[in-house]
């Protein structure tokens, strides 16, 4: 099979084989072809399977087919979850577009608006936005959806664990009722499964791995370790291995702040990405680790999510996540495009029940052992008994925990916005808009 093969125009075959692809990948192969039917999709995909070409060339060869030749309305758009991602996704977009005469922008917040605002005057073709500074825009009447025919959700379930859904369900609210949806999600939970009932109409469904399965050439290892011999753990192993290319996710912006200063004591370079970091830090952070002028990145999942890192060898859960769908998500960064890697999970006594959560969803046990030196003797009690925890193979689950994390806040929901509520979120509570006054409900 190759892209031709899959109907695509000789403007964007030129330009996939520029980037070097060969073959498309599963996810490309399966949903292509609907999409260029006209089709709505749900497609279950990870980051790093090809999924942002696998919507992306079909949805610019229908643009440029149906092309007005005078005007540019907006009529394609993709959301996602995160700043970063929104980046990687515009210059996937920028560059199999090149060959096509198709205009292409990129929104989000923690940036200037002004220059946006003069990119979408000239008019766009596809935009790519986070929710929150695209409605924004749309209230400062630089940008409308009239014309939009094709709506993308990618990584959907990060968009609604990050409290999305409201902006996404007014942002649909603008836009013609008759158009192309193609939703992407890594999990499928019930409510992911709900919206995507409201928004999705007759969709196929495109899977090419099962369902919260994590990439098959990762090996899972377990270190069991005492809490506050983490730091020290996390040292030896990237010294002793000598790994060049790391990227360590906290459950907390302080435990990422302190993990990295710490790090970078020990003489090991290092950088943090969370949501309270500036966005021009945040990229220079991921510039520096794509490059391998630092060796480990440490992140929050927010900030983290969808982080298009290829070859990644080795992936290190300094805590495990409290909601076993993000240990799915974390592992996505490793094992990329066919190579094998490493994912690596310190679990002190208070964490023992996400382990067995994370097992769970994965249908396999993990691999523990305890270093040498490292025992551990804590026995601070877990933080929560398994039964409390309702993730996608449990009932409703509302919002991701905000509470019961040892030390610190979790990461912002919704960078840059001013909090609602004082103290943790009640669960289930969206952040919203809260513009109008009117009462905050979830419309799914
Ligand atoms: P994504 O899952 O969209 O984030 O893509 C992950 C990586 O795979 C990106 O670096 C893409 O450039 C790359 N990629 C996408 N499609 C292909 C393909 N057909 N062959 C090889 N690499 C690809």
């Amino acid at each position: 099979m190759t892209f031709k093969d899959l109907g695509l125009s000789p403007a964007l075959v030129k330009a996939v084989e520029e980037k070097g692809y060969t073959k498309p990948s599963p996810i490309q192969e399966k949903a292509i072809p609907h999409i260029l039917e006209g089709k709505d999709i749900l497609a279950s995909a990870q980051t790093g399977t090809g999924k942002t070409a696998g919507f992306t060339l079909p949805v610019l060869q229908y643009l440029s087919e149906t092309k007005h030749p005078k005007y540019r309305p907006l009529r394609a758009l993709v959301l996602t979850p995160t700043r970063e991602l929104a980046a990687q996704v515009y210059d996937n977009v920028r560059e199999y577009s090149k060959y096509v005469n198709i205009k292409s922008a990129v929104v989000f917040g923690g940036v200037n608006a002004k220059p946006q605002i003069a990119t979408l005057k000239n008019g766009v073709d596809i935009l790519v936005a986070t929710p929150g500074r695209l409605l924004d825009l749309h209230d400062r009447k630089a940008v409308s959806f009239k014309r939009v025919d094709v709506l993308i959700l990618d990584e959907a379930d990060r968009m609604l664990d990050m409290g999305f859904v409201r902006d996404i369900n007014k942002i649909i609210s603008f836009m013609p009722e008759k158009r192309q949806n193609l939703m992407f999600s890594a999990t499928f939970s019930n409510d992911i499964k709900k919206l995507a009932a409201t928004i999705l109409r007759n969709p196929v469904s495109v899977e090419t791995a099962p369902q919260n399965s994590t990439a098959k050439k990762v090996t899972h290892k377990v270190y069991k370790v005492d809490k506050k011999q983490k730091t020290e753990l996390a040292i030896k192993l990237i010294k002793d291995n000598n790994w060049t290319q790391v990227l360590v996710f906290t459950r907390t912006k302080h435990g990422a702040n302190k993990l990295t200063e710490k790090l970078i004591k020990a003489g090991i370079s290092a950088a943090a990405i969370h949501g309270n970091k500036s966005q021009g830090a945040r990229t220079k952070a991921l510039k520096n680790f794509k490059d391998n002028s630092i060796k480990i990145l440490v992140a929050t999942d927010i900030a983290a999510r969808g982080l298009d890192i290829p070859l990644l060898p080795h992936v290190i859960n300094f805590e495990l996540p409290n909601v076993p769908e993000d240990y799915v998500h974390r592992i996505g960064r490793t094992g990329r495009a066919g190579a094998a890697g490493e994912a690596i999970s310190f679990v002190c006594s208070e964490e023992v029940e996400y382990q067995s959560e994370i097992e769970k969803i994965l249908k396999e046990k993990l691999n523990s052992s305890v270093l040498e030196g490292f025992e551990p003797t804590d026995t601070a009690p877990p933080k929560r008994a398994a039964t409390q925890s309702k993730g996608s193979f449990g009932k409703k689950k509302k919002q991701r925990p905000s509470n019961g994390n040892p030390g610190g806040s979790t990461d912002d929901k919704r960078p840059k916005r001013k909090p609602h509520f004082k103290g943790n979120k009640p669960a289930g509570a969206t952040s919203g808009r809260g513009r109008t006054g009117a009462p905050k409900k979830k419309r799914y």
